[in-house]
C-alpha cells in the first residue's frame, strides 16, 4: 500500500492461521482497505464477510499452485473495480519426511504451493500495480531459510528462494513505486502449529525453548510486522527479509542454559 487511499490488499490462503490474522488486521485498522480473501474452500471467508461485509471482503476461490487459477482469481479481484495496492502469500504447507525417501510428488506439491504459488500471485498483482499507482507486496519465508532444519528439504528450499525471489522483484520493481519485502516467522501459535504439539510430533518445551524469548509468536504480532511492511511507513524498505521470531535465530547458542 502507498498511501492511504482506497484499495484491495489480497491475502492468500486467509483462512489459515496467519492469513486469516492479517486479513483480520488489515481490516480492523485500514478502514480504506478492502480485502482480496483468497484460499481453497467455498465459504472460506465468510465469517470476514460476515464480520466487516462484502463491501469491504471478496471471497476469491484459488488453488496457487495452478497459474491459470491465479489468472482467474486475479481477473475476480479487478473486477471489484477497485485498485488492487497490496499482496500478502500466505497460503503455504509444510511436508516433513526423509530426504532420501522424499517422494517425488511431495517435493513438487511444496514447491508448487509455496514457491510457484508466492510467483505467480505476485506476477498477477505486480502487473496490475505497474499499471496503476504501485504497491507493497509481502511473501512468507521461515526461520527455516536460515539455519538446517532435518526432514524439511524441500520446505527449506523453497523458504529460501522466497527471499531471493523477494529480493529480486523488489530491485526490478522499485522504480514502478513497488515494494516487495518478506517475513520470515519463527514458531507461531497457528491451529498447524498446535495440531503438531498434541499429535506428539512436536515438543512445545523444546519449541518454546529456541526462542531467546521462549515462546511462539502469536498470529497477531505477525500481523502487525506484516501490515507494518505493507503500509507507508515502510516506504523505505524494499527487497528485505525481516526476522519475526523472537529472537529465534540470534541465539545460536543455550548459554547460559535457558531457565
Ligand atoms: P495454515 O493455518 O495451514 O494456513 C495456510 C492456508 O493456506 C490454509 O488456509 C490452507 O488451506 C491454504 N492453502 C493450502 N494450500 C493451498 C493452495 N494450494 N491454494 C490456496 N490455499 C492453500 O498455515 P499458517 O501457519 O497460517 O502458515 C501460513 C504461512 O506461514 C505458510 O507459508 C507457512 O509456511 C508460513 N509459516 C508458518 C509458521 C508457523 O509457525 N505457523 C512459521 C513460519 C512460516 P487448507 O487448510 O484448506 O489446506
Amino acid at each position: 500500500m502507498t498511501n492511504e487511499s482506497d484499495g484491495v490488499a489480497i491475502v492468500t490462503g486467509s483462512a489459515g492461521g496467519i492469513g486469516s490474522a492479517v486479513a483480520t488486521t488489515l481490516l480492523e485498522g485500514h478502514p480504506q482497505i478492502r480485502c482480496a480473501a483468497v484460499d481453497l474452500k467455498p465459504g472460506h471467508a465468510s465469517p470476514l464477510i460476515k464480520e466487516y461485509g462484502p463491501h469491504r471482503v471478496l471471497e476469491v476461490l484459488c488453488d496457487v499452485s495452478r497459474p491459470e487459477d491465479i489468472s482467474r482469481a486475479m481477473r475476480e479481484v479487478e473486477a471489484w473495480d477497485t485498485p488492487v495496492v497490496g499482496l500478502v502469500n500466505c497460503a503455504g504447507i509444510q511436508l516433513a519426511g526423509s530426504t532420501v525417501d522424499f517422494p517425488p510428488e511431495d517435493w513438487q506439491k511444496v514447491l508448487d504451493i509455496n514457491l510457484s504459488g508466492t510467483f505467480y500471485w505476485c506476477q498477477a498483482a505486480g502487473r496490475h500495480m505497474m499499471d496503476n499507482q504501485g504497491g507493497a507486496i509481502v511473501n512468507i519465508s521461515s526461520v527455516s531459510e536460515f539455519f538446517g532444519w532435518p526432514l524439511r528439504a524441500p520446505y527449506a528450499a523453497a523458504k529460501a528462494a522466497i527471499s531471493a525471489l523477494t529480493r529480486t522483484l523488489a530491485t526490478e520493481w522499485a522504480h514502478l513505486g513497488i515494494r516487495v519485502n518478506a517475513v520470515a516467522p519463527g514458531f507461531i501459535d497457528t491451529p498447524l502449529a498446535r495440531e503438531a504439539i498434541e499429535s506428539g510430533r512436536l515438543s512445545k518445551p523444546d519449541a518454546d525453548a529456541l526462542h531467546a524469548q521462549l515462546r511462539f509468536g502469536s498470529t497477531a504480532e505477525l500481523a502487525e510486522a506484516i501490515t507494518f511492511l505493507l503500509s507507508p511507513r515502510a516506504s523505505f524498505i524494499t527487497g528485505e527479509t525481516l526476522k519475526v521470531d523472537g529472537g529465534l535465530t540470534a541465539k545460536k547458542l543455550d548459554w547460559p542454559p535457558s531457565p
